[in-house]
């Protein structure tokens, strides 16, 4: 099969690889229908992260189930699938608590790297949700989203408490925050201020619900946050970057008793211990557990409720992987999608 490899920062290939079998009967091969391209994966891409020889590429997918091992019993060859970027076995106790991300048994499915025609998944059962039939090929880039961007962007929501009636502001106008957006105001916010400078991004803001937008950034755009909200802060902020900067804005734009949900992948950040103690935030976040919100998102792309694919601003196919990371590096591109 083809599949993405990184071989060194900014050095992206479609290459031949090995065609993934079954190797535990928990396994499942799918066929993918779409992938794309994370904003976490420029971090080995610009060389922020460390890249230790060729590796496979991708973690977000939705596909046709190929083939099923000897214990896989719910996922059926033929069934179109929507997974996360953790496999989770969504038996444990911590799976069972809604932190599938943290499984006991997770496994790290961009180790298999999903940018690919095909790809192994493990823990089948756990880890992959069916849709009801096979989905019109238009919805395709709406549960590709729910594989990680809106997913993580609806657990960062989640995690900053968003309720009917209260003021969201959003750290971030990547994938995941335009669809902090949006889950914030399917979760009833009353006010969502973006946080943007990228006018075809605040655009996009708008269309998922954003109700303000603050071109601002660090302490300026603190403040701006404060003036739009009583000098209080919101009540809900929704941080998905993972800089030094991001998470502090975070933090300074949330009132006390406030929440802090934070997804961005988090380097190099430290907090200051007795600014976080005066300030009376909550903070919860991390690595979305996905898979708890899938079966609530399918449904609610399938029937047409949200349209979060709209993320995907180009599509290409997968030989032009490294177009599609290049278009994202230089913020050409909010998201690529690939088409296998
Ligand atoms: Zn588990």
């Amino acid at each position: 099969m083809r599949g993405v490899v990184l071989h060194a920062p900014g050095d992206i290939r479609v290459e031949d690889r090995p065609d993934p079998t079954i190797e535990a009967p928990t396994d499942a091969v799918i066929r993918l229908a779409a992938t794309c391209v994370c904003g976490s994966d420029l971090w080995p891409y610009r060389g922020i992260e460390d890249v230790n020889g060729p590796a496979p590429m991708g973690h977000e997918y939705v596909g046709v189930v190929e083939e099923v091992g000897s214990d896989v019993r719910k996922v059926k060859p033929g069934q179109f699938v929507v997974g996360s970027f953790f496999a989770s076995d969504n038996t444990c106790e911590i799976c069972r608590a809604g932190y599938q991300s943290r499984c006991v048994h997770a496994e790290l499915v961009g180790a298999l790297g999903t940018q690919a025609q095909y790809a192994r998944i493990p823990l089948a059962d756990g880890t992959l949700v069916a849709t009801p039939d096979l989905p019109a090929d238009d919805l395709v880039p709406s549960l590709l989203a729910a594989s990680d961007v809106l997913g993580t962007g609806w657990f960062a929501a989640v995690a900053a408490d968003v309720r009917p009636g209260t003021t969201v502001a959003v750290v971030g106008d990547g994938a995941v925050g335009l669809l902090g957006v949006l889950a914030a105001q399917q979760l009833g916010a009353e006010r969502i201020i973006a946080m943007s400078r990228h006018e075809p991004r605040q655009q996009l803001a708008r269309e998922f619900g954003a109700t303000d937008i603050v071109t601002e950034r660090g302490d300026e755009g603190v403040a701006k946050i404060k003036d739009l909200t009583n000098g209080l802060g919101a009540h809900s902020v929704i941080e998905a970057v993972g800089t030094q900067e991001s998470m502090m804005q975070a933090i300074r734009a949330t009132r006390p008793g406030g929440h802090v949900g934070y997804v961005g992948v988090s380097h190099d950040v430290s907090l200051p211990g007795d600014e976080l103690f005066f300030s009376g935030v909550h903070l919860h976040g991390g690595p979305a557990p996905v898979r708890r919100f899938l079966p609530e998102l399918i449904d609610l792309i399938c029937t047409r409720q949200i349209d979060p694919g709209k993320v995907f601003d180009l599509t290409l196919p997968l030989e032009q992987a490294a177009e599609g990371y290049r278009a994202m590096d230089e913020r050409r591109a909010i998201k690529t999608l690939l088409r296998p």
